[in-house]
């Protein structure tokens, strides 16, 4: 699995420019929405930490 992009949607991680309308379970159907500052810190840090990782 891989982690969603920092600045992806804060419901499904997909960028603005290719979002158009997604669906999740959780959010239903939605357009792209801004990440908050955490989840962006929190999806840098999966990422780095996923490269780190053997
Ligand atoms: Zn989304």
């Amino acid at each position: 699995m891989t982690t969603p992009n920092p600045t992806g949607c804060v419901h499904c991680g997909i960028e603005r420019r290719i979002h158009g309308r997604q669906y999740t379970k959780a959010a239903g159907w939605h357009s792209w929405q801004q990440p908050t500052q955490q989840q962006i810190k929190d999806r840098m840090r999966a990422r780095r930490d996923e490269r780190t990782r053997p």
